[in-house]
């Protein structure tokens, strides 16, 4: 850190991405990506037309991509924002939503960038326990007084709460924003996008990144009621307005149109994270009951460190957390049969 950063930032821990090895040599099993590309229509749409257009801005609001994700989730046109990765549309409801007097509550285990936020923008934070299983007792975040804010699918557990504990946790916080983060829940948890309708203080995010297949293009959206659609377009236009680009709009606009490539792809996935699940307990492993694109193991007797290493020096990349309670666990997306059996193997051979 320079002399000259602000002191506000002096302890603040800024969040650490999954590895990005830039050689492509690994099997990559730690981020969480879709091993499979975008659909052959996303791919089209980023012709020539949109890159000789790059010398305009793109359409600040990216009314036509937001006019279709509304017919998608039927929703309206200003029930919809769109955003740089649902990092981003975190980043503007942390801004819009905690501040000094309200702060934000999260479960201890959950996606690391929460933590994050709340250090960047000064905000205290309360982080519940999960219980001994890893999964949510909803009734601890009732009347929170604070922002709540809940990954459904959880990450890295990947553990789904049903849409009546997320509804129960919606109304018994009315006078507090809830903000479920669904980036995994299309790989088979509800969304709470239809309770949207009915409740004036839930925001829901969803991303591009994982069942999309569209991680490198950074899309991602939120929807809820307007008045909180406009709170976060405020947060957006004193930040960065134009903050999807016009390849990423074009192709988040095809993407909408080849839902049944994406449900094929979702349902390989879902098949071979069963498979994985399967041989994996076989060797011994227990886990997490997943219900997103990844799965939460651990083999007793070997460290979470440990395994993680001996996976990486044969070539296989998957997350491990230093953290409390989750050390001994690895976190490891799903990819293709071939990527997991090669995981398998590796395994064996460690073990
Ligand atoms: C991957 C992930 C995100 C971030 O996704 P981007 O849209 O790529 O920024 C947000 N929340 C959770 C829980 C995630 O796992």
């Amino acid at each position: 850190m320079s002399r000259f950063l602000s002191d506000r930032f002096a302890a603040l821990d800024a969040y650490v991405p999954g590895e990005q090895p830039v050689d492509m040599q690994y099997i990559k099993l730690n981020t969480n990506e879709s091993p499979y590309p975008p659909a052959p229509g996303v791919i089209a749409a980023l012709c020539e037309n949109e890159t000789q257009k790059l010398n305009l801005y793109p359409n600040p609001d990216g009314t036509r991509l937001l006019d279709k994700l509304a017919d998608f989730y039927g929703v309206n046109r200003e029930n919809v924002i769109i955003g740089n990765g649902s990092d981003e549309l975190l980043a503007f409801a942390f801004l819009a939503y905690c501040d000094k007097t309200r702060g934000v509550v999260f479960p201890d285990i959950t996606y690391g960038f929460y933590p994050v936020y709340a250090g960047l923008y000064g905000v205290a934070y309360e982080q519940i326990p999960l219980k001994d299983d890893f999964t949510i007792d909803p009734a601890e975040y009732f009347n929170a007084g604070k922002t709540v804010v809940i990954a459904n699918p959880n990450a890295p557990t990947g553990a789904a709460l049903p849409l009546r504990d997320i509804e129960a946790i919606v109304k018994n916080n009315r006078g507090c924003i809830v903000l479920i983060d669904e980036a995994y829940v299309d790989f088979g948890a509800a969304s709470a996008i239809p309770l949207t309708h009915e409740y004036d203080n839930l925001v829901v995010t969803h991303t591009y990144s994982k069942s999309r297949s569209m991680a490198g293009a950074r899309l991602a959206f939120a929807i809820g009621q307007a008045p909180i659609i406009e709170d976060l377009n405020k947060m957006k236009y004193s930040f960065n307005p134009y903050n999807v680009n016009r390849m990423t709009q074009l192709a988040g606009e095809a993407a909408l149109e080849e839902d049944a490539y994406y449900q094929e792809m979702r349902s390989k996935i879902a098949d071979t994270r069963t498979f994985t699940e399967g041989r994996l307990k076989e060797i011994g492993f227990s886990m997490t009951e997943s219900s997103a694109n990844f799965v939460f193991a651990r083999y007793p007797g070997i460290g979470g460190y440990d395994l993680y290493y001996a996976l990486k020096e044969k070539g296989i990349l998957v997350r491990h957390f230093d953290k409390p309670r989750i050390s001994d666990y690895l976190r490891i997306t799903i990819g293709t049969k071939e990527q997991m059996e090669a995981l398998i193997a590796a395994i064996e051979g460690i073990i």
